[in-house]
């Protein structure tokens, strides 16, 4: 089978890799640089602390990836598995955590529910007082998004896939309502642009919706412009800190080296949804200090002394349900889109996934059977409650 994968960041390239792994014949056309999209902004943020099933599985059958990256792929991608701590500020949020630890234990994660000082044993910094509840993985953890796509790229290029970047797919070649190829445009198309191919995977991260459209497809996915800060707090945080998460606000802070944090949250009313080829790279002096404020309520490393180094913004690709689309739309077209905040850390399992559903026509590493897109015109979302 030739497959023309379009999108050269974690998921394409996680795809790719995977396909050809089972031997089919791939292209990816990337139109820029790899991971130039959302991969190289992200946090590296992985955890299976999350709220829908769904969601659990896929952190849980890509986590031996992260785990065992560099006997896989040779490249060392500075995972450090300190955990991810989960703060409820209300006895509503302390209910639900309660709720998704049981969820999260039948799927076989080792999540457990903390009181509110034994909180601080993971986390010194954190404010008892001003929790109800937390909760902990010690296999949550965090990763460099950038150094793991080098390490799929790799992989990808010793398998045979043909990467081609400064390539951009400009329409998606229907015949008799199956597709047959792409065009293409830039310094890898062929004179004529067009690329033959008997399927094509859509990972083409916020312009997915771009991408479905020259097929035809009305996908609802939605660029978000999402912020993260490097600070020197006025404490130190330990390097064996968590990653911590005020599920009351998406307030949440992780280690650095040398006592630095990255600290980051999403605190407005309405989501910035800017155009993905023209919205401001750089973060916002306003959206900074009231980050280090929020983190301050409920964790003492960020006080008044605590200084910007640098910060960045970068792109959710969002759903109206914060989860995915996975599914194969049409005969040969499949979807791998609409990670919001979670795509990084879900891209072992989906690129496994991507080429079960166009090699075997179903897939079996995770159940996708929720990801379908006609589950927003059923009306039937799904609900993750811990977004950050
Ligand atoms: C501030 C921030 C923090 C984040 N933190 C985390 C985190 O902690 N954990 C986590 O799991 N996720 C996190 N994410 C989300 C994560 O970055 C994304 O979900 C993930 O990178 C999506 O990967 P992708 O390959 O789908 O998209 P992208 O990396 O955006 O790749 C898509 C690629 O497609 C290319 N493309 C688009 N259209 C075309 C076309 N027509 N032809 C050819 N190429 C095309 C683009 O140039 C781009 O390189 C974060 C994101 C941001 C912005």
């Amino acid at each position: 089978m030739r497959v023309v994968v379009v999108g050269g960041g974690i998921v394409g390239l996680s795809s790719a890799s995977a396909l050809a792994d089972r031997g089919a014949d791939v292209v990816l056309c990337e139109r820029d640089s790899l991971g130039s999209g959302s991969t190289a902004r992200a946090l590296g943020g992985i955890r299976a602390q999350f709220s829908t099933a769904v969601n659990v599985d896929l952190t849980l059958a890509s986590r031996p990836v992260w785990e065992s990256f560099e006997e896989r792929f040779g490249v060392d991608i500075a995972f450090r598995q300190t955990g991810y701590l989960l703060l409820a500020r209300t006895e509503e949020t302390a209910a639900g955590l309660e709720r998704q630890v049981e969820l999260q234990r039948e799927r076989g994660a080792e999540t457990a529910l903390l009181t509110p000082e034994e909180a601080t044993e993971y986390c010194e910094g954190v404010d008892p007082d001003e929790i109800a509840a937390a909760t902990y993985n010690p296999r949550d953890g965090f990763a460099d998004p950038y150094l793991a796509l080098q390490g799929y790229a790799d992989a990808a290029r010793e398998r045979g896939v043909d990467i081609r970047t400064g390539t951009a797919v400009t329409d998606v070649r229907l015949d008799d309502g199956r597709v047959v190829g792409v065009d293409a445009t830039g310094e890898g198309a062929p004179s004529d642009g067009a690329i033959d191919a008997d399927a094509v995977v859509n990972a083409a991260g916020p312009w997915a919706g771009e991408l479905a459209a020259m097929a035809g497809l009305d996908l609802p996915i939605e660029p978000q412009r999402r912020q993260a800060l490097v600070v020197d707090p006025e404490r130190p945080v330990p390097e064996s800190d968590p990653l911590t998460i005020d599920l009351e606000t998406s307030s949440h802070f992780r280690p650095e080296r040398d006592g630095a944090a990255v600290v980051g949250g999403y605190f407005a009313d309405a989501p910035e949804t800017p155009d993905p080829d023209s919205f401001s790279e750089s973060f916002d002096v306003a959206w900074a200090a009231e980050t280090v404020e929020r983190a301050g309520v409920y964790c003492d490393y960020f006080g008044d002394e605590t200084r910007l180094k640098r910060g960045w913004a970068g792109l959710y690709a969002v759903t109206p349900d914060h989860h995915p689309i996975l599914e194969e739309s049409f005969p040969g077209f499949v979807q791998a889109v609409g990670f919001s905040g979670h795509g990084f850390q879900h891209a072992p399992a989906t690129g496994q996934v991507v080429a079960e559903l166009l090699l075997d026509g179903e897939a079996s590493t995770v159940d996708v059977s929720d990801l379908g897109s006609d589950r927003f015109e059923r009306g039937e979302l799904l609900h993750e409650r811990n977004v950050a």
